[in-house]
């Protein structure tokens, strides 16, 4: 079969709002390490690992054995109500990862109901169903989760359980911080809090919820201490703090284990999902044991925590400590973070790199400008596939290349890329600058 036929049939059976990658899509028939293979019979080197997913890289025999153990005993799934050990070792485990005294765990299936069950306990402990959320926010497909998220192209309805109010986001490229300097931005942020509160709620707030670095939303950050300054402003009169670590969760930031831990905070629920599966579908909240416990009644998830999921989960907790991925991520990201620096300043389409440790993004305007450029986007994306490289793209505007590579990631690898995507950059730079100044003068 021909990869033209599963699109069509793709087409044809799936609904029209999904989207998929790549003028010619590609299907992954293979992996293994930072690489896989595609039906097109080529090889790639993964910078995107199915959205930051396969943390720790394809079929990674720590974690096939242990996921092979688990399905050698015939237990695939037994519920909740039975005791499930991994369960309540990765539980354990990460109760004690999460830097939140006393914590208790709840695992889900998928980021969106993780932020779910974080948006249940704090609106039941609360008794308000009033949030603060971040622009350009992604949290997720439920009707809950999409109004919380701020982003247009992911926002596809308007019904909304919450009553929310919008913080500014840490954009520096444009909004109405941008261009300020570290110190000023968190002031003005602070100010824009203290301003929402008064203007925008009736006080009695559940929570805010943020991203430490916004995923979906282009890696866009504000400056460190952020979520700690706003904390303060929050204590006053006791709303309480999510952390949506997703993306940012595991190491992956290089400095720190958890995205939250750059801004002198510790947060009262935090949300996990993507990569401590490593491709199991794994996912969950763990909080301050009297806001989880607020839930009023039974609640419930058939797989959430399931024997093999968390037999994965284990294994990769073990991989990341024992391997020292965090080091490793701020060593190969630091790597490509000052070869994409350098060639940002050769190439006006580079509005700016951001982010942090292996989780890297490249945001394309028009030379001069801090106007989106999704067209010199999208070609530079094409021009890393032509390459042998996998990356993501994102932003408000489509503007944004993300990498999220493995955290295995070795430093050759990340040179190769590297060399992949400053190609690509340079190939579509030089056909965009002269089309300008042609403009420009015509
Ligand atoms: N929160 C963040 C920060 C995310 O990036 C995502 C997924 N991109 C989600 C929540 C939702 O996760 P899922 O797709 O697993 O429901």
């Amino acid at each position: 079969m021909t990869a033209d036929d599963l699109l069509a049939r793709h087409r044809a059976v799936m609904p029209s709002w999904m989207p998929i990658y790549y003028a010619e899509p590609l299907e992954i028939v293979a992996g293994s390490g930072r690489r896989v293979t595609g039906a097109d019979g080529r090889s790639y080197l993964d910078f995107f690992g199915g959205v930051l997913t396969n943390m720790i890289g394809y079929d990674i025999p720590e974690i096939r054995d242990a996921v092979q153990r688990q399905l050698a005993t015939g237990i695939v799934h037994t519920s909740t109500l039975y005791l499930i050990r991994h369960q309540v070792e990765l539980a354990e485990r990460i109760a004690a990862l999460s830097g939140i005294a006393d914590a208790r765990v709840f695992f889900t299936n998928s980021g969106t109901e993780a932020n779910e069950a974080a948006l249940l306990a704090a609106t039941n402990y609360r008794r308000s169903h009033q949030i603060l959320a971040v622009r350009n926010s992604y949290h997720g497909r439920s009707y809950a989760t999409m109004g919380i998220t701020g982003h247009r192209s992911w926002s596809a309805s308007g019904l909304n359980p919450l009553q929310v109010a919008w913080l500014h986001s840490g954009d520096r490229l444009r909004g109405l911080l941008a261009r300020l300097g570290p110190d000023a931005q968190l002031d003005a942020a602070v100010e824009d809090l203290r301003e929402v509160l008064a203007t925008q709620t009736a006080g009695d707030v559940a929570c805010l919820i943020a991203e430490p670095i916004q995923g979906v939303g282009g890696f866009v950050h504000g400056p460190d201490g952020l979520l700690g300054e706003w904390k303060k402003v929050l204590d006053e009169s006791g709303i309480l703090l999510i952390s949506d670590e997703v993306q940012t969760g595991w190491g992956r930031t290089g400095e720190h284990f958890w995205g939250y831990q750059a801004h002198g905070v510790v947060p009262d629920l935090l949300t996990f999902a993507k990569g401590i599966g490593n491709g199991f579908a794994l996912a969950g909240v763990v909080g301050r044991a009297d806001v989880m416990d607020a839930v009023p009644a039974i609640s419930f998830s058939t797989f959430g925590g399931n024997p093999v999921s968390t037999a994965a989960g284990v294994a990769v907790l073990d991989y990341l400590r024992d391997h020292d991925l965090q080091a490793n991520a701020a060593r190969t990201g630091e790597l490509l973070r000052t070869g994409l620096t350098g060639a940002a300043a050769a190439h006006p389409i580079v509005g700016e790199v951001r982010g942090k440790g292996l989780m890297l993004a490249v945001e394309f305007v028009r030379p001069g400008t801090s106007e989106p450029d999704p067209a010199a986007t999208t070609a530079v994306f094409e021009a890393c596939r032509a390459g042998g490289l996998l990356v993501g793209k994102g932003g408000l505007y489509g503007n944004v290349l993300r990498m999220g590579p493995p955290l295995t990631l070795t430093e050759d690898e990340a040179r190769e890329g590297l060399a992949i995507l400053v190609d690509a950059i340079a190939s579509v730079s030089a056909a965009a600058v002269p089309a300008i100044v042609e403009g420009a003068t015509a």
